[in-house]
């Protein structure tokens, strides 16, 4: 289980779509949410986009694994989604929140966590102004928010800072490798040489 966090703006929702369609076995998880879809997004594809009243009775009946309110609005993921990612054995990839991982962080030890952060504040605030997509009390609410989140900035297991795209990809890229090749996560093929008589 990979676990990314940034603020709006760091570019993280870009990132994570070319680690999707990079790397081998890595699956995007589909989150759950009560906001509404936006032009161009997809129910099933980019969210499950659920009324109010049935993401409170997934609360109720513990069914996701980790939720929360983010600007305004429930966001989840299912424990569905991480139990049919295990079954099949491929990684999951969260682009979840800071409250969200945080709740993962306490269930879920082998989850890796990864913070992406833009160069500075300033770069922050002009990337959010070029999107042109929100208006001008969304960006003040955001850039409040990013203060909030990079006070949890320090739990996490990595910072990227995406100053460049292709090289915030690579550093993601050489995490998921790293993570992947931990001693922890591969002991079971040393079991491949321990057949007898095979030498
Ligand atoms: P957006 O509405 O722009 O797609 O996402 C807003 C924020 O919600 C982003 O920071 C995103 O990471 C976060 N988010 C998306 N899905 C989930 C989720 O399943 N759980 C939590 N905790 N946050 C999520």
């Amino acid at each position: 289980m990979f676990v990314v966090s940034a603020p709006s703006g760091a570019g993280k929702t870009s990132l994570c779509r070319e680690l999707i369609d990079s790397i081998p076995d890595l699956r995007q998880s589909i989150s759950f949410t009560t906001r509404n879809i936006r032009d161009g997004e997809q129910d099933g594809v980019d969210y499950f986009f659920t009324q109010t009243d049935s993401f409170q009775r997934m609360i109720a009946e513990q069914l996701l694994a980790e939720y929360a309110e983010v600007h305004g609005n429930y966001y989840g993921t299912s424990l569905e989604t991480l139990n049919t990612a295990e079954a099949e054995g491929v990684d999951l990839l969260l682009d979840i929140d800071c409250q969200g991982a945080a709740q993962l962080k306490k269930n879920y030890r082998r989850g890796v966590f990864i913070f992406i952060l833009p160069p500075d504040f300033a770069e922050l605030k002009k990337r959010l102004y070029n999107r042109g997509t929100d208006h001008e009390d969304v960006i003040q609410r955001r850039l409040e928010n990013a203060e909030q989140e990079l006070l949890q900035a320090p739990w996490y297991d990595y910072l990227v800072i995406n100053d460049d795209f292709q090289s915030a990809k690579k550093k993601l890229m050489a995490i998921i490798t790293a993570e992947r090749c931990r001693m922890s996560r591969t002991t079971y093929l040393l079991n491949n040489f321990t057949v007898k008589g095979d030498k």
